[in-house]
């Protein structure tokens, strides 16, 4: 027995046997919040013994690591105190400037004043959600959808519709319909979230044509379109298609990022918004950060001033074919009957379509014991729908480890289906 500081009798401390002992105390914005149970695995599939086809990391083995030290050094040196301070809440001129000229790549004309420099792109999609959605709220999203965005809305407590998809991305008609029963039904439809170039997850690309169409869907329907762009610079073959915000920059929030094209530690990302927007994006994004890190916009906007970073992109582009072609080859000569993928023509991502009566959720921890390991499609969908799927990433395993990672994925599925 002890005694309490008032001299009274204390009871004997009682031990919280909850989990977490906060529980009751957090945000009801925060029970969107919640890990899933495959991220447990991925600790495991991150093992050297596992070929990993799950993570979405960037290969940056061919970064000329020379010129990113010189520019670091040069940084330190000459502009070390003004890139070391705080910043612009919006991001520095300099870099808004060069965001502008790596946009016109994709046929966008863009004024540096309408860019808002972000934490990656993924902080793009916070702050977006944040000045648009109220709890309740709905997003339209292509299914599947990027993981990391159904996290977002969800977090801020909006619901997600999705709206199918064919092998040109998402299909303007069901987005059309999707619009009306949701209106119908009284549900308020925020906006269109797309990801046009070699989706994450599906592989696909919208034709230009496709995109023209959607964008009159999103007029009919006064609806706005987020269009979230990481992979764009990374096509294999020909130019890149003009981006939705080409053909419009009323109706567009896009969302751009330099870590596919140069590094992603730099944490450097971009949304570029019609006019009036922009003031809330600022304001937005001065609450979450006061300003994004001055340091790697020097950095970022040096190393494009000193750099052949379109020669740069370029590399990247042939690497990542190489594994593309890699992982494609060893699909064909290992997957089963019955078993189909996307052939996607840039970016990092095969979705695969297994067989009837397969599951690659359940399967997951036995592909982990035979040493591979992918995404289950299940992850893509806000609503468990999609355990036919997976997600089967190329970007990062050498050419020969996606060979051997297919071929140990197919003795899996032999089993599974002998199961
Ligand atoms: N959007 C998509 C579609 C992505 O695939 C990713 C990264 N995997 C992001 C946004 C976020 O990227 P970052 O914050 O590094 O720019």
């Amino acid at each position: 027995m002890t005694h309490g500081p008032a001299g009274g009798v204390a009871r004997p401390a009682r031990r919280d046997t909850r989990l977490d002992p906060y529980v009751d105390r957090y945000a009801a914005r925060t029970h969107g919040m919640t890990a899933s149970a495959i991220r447990a695995l991925f600790s495991v599939a991150n093992r050297p013994e596992v070929v990993s086809l799950a993570g979405g990391m960037p290969n940056i083995a061919d970064l000329p690591l020379d010129v990113v030290g010189s520019v670091l050094e040069d940084l330190v040196t000459t502009t070390g105190m003004r890139a070391m301070q705080y910043g612009s809440g919006q991001g520095e001129p300099m870099i808004r400037e060069a965001i502008c000229e790596v946009m016109r790549l994709e046929g966008i004309q863009a004024h540096p004043d309408d860019v808002t420099v972000t934490v990656g792109s993924q902080q793009g999609l916070d702050l977006v959600t944040r000045i648009f959605c109220d709890p309740g709220d709905v997003v339209l999203c292509e299914a599947p959808s990027y993981v990391g965005a159904l996290g977002v809305f969800r977090a801020f407590q909006c619901d997600v519709a999705h709206v199918a998809m064919d092998e040109q991305g998402l299909d303007p008609q069901a987005l059309r319909e999707a619009v009306a029963a949701l209106r119908a039904a009284g549900r308020t439809v925020k906006f269109l979230y797309t990801i046009p170039n070699f989706q994450n997850p599906a592989g696909v690309t919208q034709s230009l044509e496709r995109r023209a169409e959607i964008l009159r869907v999103a007029e009919e329907a006064d609806l706005l379109v987020v269009e979230d762009n990481p992979y764009g610079l990374l096509g294999f073959d020909g130019e890149p298609t003009p981006a939705i915000r080409a053909l419009d920059e009323d109706r567009v929030v896009y969302l751009g990022s330099f870590s596919k094209t140069f590094a992603p530690g730099f944490r450097v990302g971009w949304v570029l918004a019609p006019h009036a927007v922009r003031e809330k994006l600022v304001l937005a994004q001065e609450s979450a950060t006061l300003c994004p890190p001055v340091f790697s916009q020097f950095a970022i906007a040096a190393y494009l001033a000193n750099h052949d970073w379109r020669g740069q992109i370029k590399v990247f582009r042939e690497m990542y074919r190489e594994r593309r072609d890699a992982l494609l080859a060893g699909l064909a000569d290992h997957m089963p009957a019955g078993m189909s993928w996307t052939v996607p023509t840039g970016g990092f991502f095969v979705w695969a379509t297994l067989p009837p009566g397969l599951d690659s959720h359940a399967m997951l921890p036995r592909a982990v014991t035979a040493r591979v390991a992918y995404v289950p499609g299940t992850a893509f969908y806000a609503d468990g729908f999609g355990s036919r799927y997976m997600r089967l990433s190329y970007c990062f395993p050498t050419p020969e480890r996606l060979v051997e990672g297919t071929r140990r994925l197919g003795e899996v599925l032999a089993h599974e289906a002998s199961m």
